[in-house]
């Protein structure tokens, strides 16, 4: 099967190009100059012509940090593999990284093949792995190695949730060792879960229960402080860190300056944080509970400085933290005490969409985009070149995107199986016209033309920054 892409804009990291894209089967096999000879011949020989006239060509987007099917307080994150995926697809992501999760007392292992089982012949795009450690021993130490050489290169611990996915700063030091050991890179959810266990404990003493409150028991210094924390454990175990969700301007402030000094840092950032805030968490009755997600959304004074980070490169992904629970039921958990509040957001369909609202907007340059939400994402978690670039060799894993395209965010609209919309009502431009997923078209304009168990898994290698 021969498909040629013709009269788009190819879009790279690097930025645009005007040619046409000819892709070979599930791969992309060649570049031309649009109009030229080579072009002219791609569209001859071709089986099938997708025009893309007054469009951009892009990498499809690699979202690595998603939470599909999640166990929570005895229910799950409400889309499956097979609905986010889908709904990844309609938004312009064609590779997922998910995070397996080691439950204590259970190997490295037994959490992986329950999460490949859950993934497996049921996903619309490509899926890799993350695993959680949730128990740091010796044996689980010892299996990260194992995981690394299986394609599951990056590990994520936590400095939140005590009794849950918690881990000491010992032994997080000793994951990060063996981790400078065999290349893998350790993860950090950063916020110092002890100290707001206190004010959680505290506020609700004090009768307070609204959702609001989970914002003011997160504290942003408590992420600063965790994320200095985390940067000098892996100074001493030589081993690189990669910040999830980063979300305040003080964990920002810690990760420039560890990059300036040369350490290996890294960090994403989420849409919710650059275009949500503390308002939102503070809506009026128990609305607030849709905007619950941690680190909480921060006051809207930290956006602009999340903006200068992803233009500098101290931020150098934006990733979903997509975990939707819907607000009948779910949310509802946590009425008069917000501490039950399941905690994320739905996100994973409008990455893309969003952050193309900061090219509009002045904050970041068309092929920043593009880095920001698939090359970067690819070279960080060990996919590229395969995936992450529109490039002769690389998966034609590729998205066909009109730039004045409108339409509104909504619940009644979107694909993901949640009930409720954190950007219901919002009107953006730029829109996914056609997605393929190595080299098959998915979604066709509003249809999803794909099938279910498309999706393959992916073996990762090592960050690709670090070499
Ligand atoms: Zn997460």
């Amino acid at each position: 099967m021969r498909t040629v892409i013709t009269g788009g804009t190819v879009v790279n990291a690097t930025g645009p190009v005007d040619a046409d894209v000819l892709i070979e089967g599930e791969r992309i096999e060649a570049l031309a100059g649009r109009g030229s000879a080579t072009a002219q011949a791609f569209v001859a020989g071709a089986d099938r012509v997708i025009d893309a006239t007054g469009k951009y060509v892009i990498p499809g987007g690699i979202d690595g940090h998603t939470h599909m099917e999640m166990p929570f307080g005895g229910t799950f994150s409400v889309d499956t593999f097979e609905t986010g995926t889908r709904a990844a697809a309609f938004g312009g992501t064609t590779t997922i990284v998910d995070f397996a999760i080691q439950t204590r007392g259970a190997s490295l292992r037994e959490g992986l093949e329950t999460w490949h089982a859950k993934a497996q012949g049921h996903c619309a795009i490509d899926y890799g792995f993350h695993m959680i450690v949730s128990d740091v021993n010796e044996s689980s130490l010892k299996e990260m190695d194992g995981l690394v050489d299986d394609g599951v290169s990056s590990f994520k611990l936590f400095m939140a949730y005590p009794g849950v996915f918690y881990s000491t700063d010992g032994e997080i030091l000793q994951a990060m060792q063996q981790a400078a050991g065999n290349g893998a890179t350790i993860m950090m959810h950063a916020e110092n879960g002890i100290a707001i266990d206190v004010l959680v404990a505290q506020a609700l003493a004090r009768g307070h229960g609204d959702p609001k409150y989970h914002g003011f028991t997160r504290p942003s210094i408590l992420e600063g402080e965790a994320t200095h924390r985390a940067i000098q454990l892996a100074r001493v175990a030589g081993a690189p860190v990669y910040f999830v969700h980063l979300s305040a301007e003080e964990a920002l402030a810690e990760v420039a300056e560890a990059r300036d000094r040369g350490q290996s840092v890294f960090a994403e950032t989420c849409p919710q944080y650059l275009f949500l805030s503390d308002e939102d968490l503070a809506r009026e009755g128990f609305e607030g509970a849709k905007y619950v997600c941690s680190p909480p959304l921060r006051p809207r004074r930290h956006q602009a400085d999340l903006w200068r980070g992803l233009r500098t490169d101290d931020l150098s992904v934006v990733s979903t933290d997509h975990c939707p629970f819907c607000f009948k039921e779910h949310k509802e958990l946590g009425i008069g005490n917000f501490s039950k509040i399941p905690n994320g957001l739905p996100g994973v369909e409008h990455r893309v969409d969003l952050i193309f609202q900061g090219v509009r907007g002045g904050e970041i340059s068309l092929g920043r985009w593009v880095e920001i939400v698939a090359t970067t994402p690819a070279k960080m978690f060990g996919l590229f070149p395969r995936k992450g670039e529109v490039a002769p060799g690389a998966d034609a894993d590729v998205v066909v995107y009109d730039p004045h395209g409108t339409h509104t965010l909504s619940a009644a609209t979107h694909h993901m199986n949640v009930d409720y919309s954190a950007y219901e009502g919002m009107d953006v431009t730029g829109k996914v016209s056609t997605v393929l997923s190595r080299g098959t078209v998915v979604v066709d304009g509003d249809e999803y033309v794909g099938t279910t168990g498309h999706g393959r898994f992916v073996s990762r290698g090592l960050n690709g920054l670090l070499r």
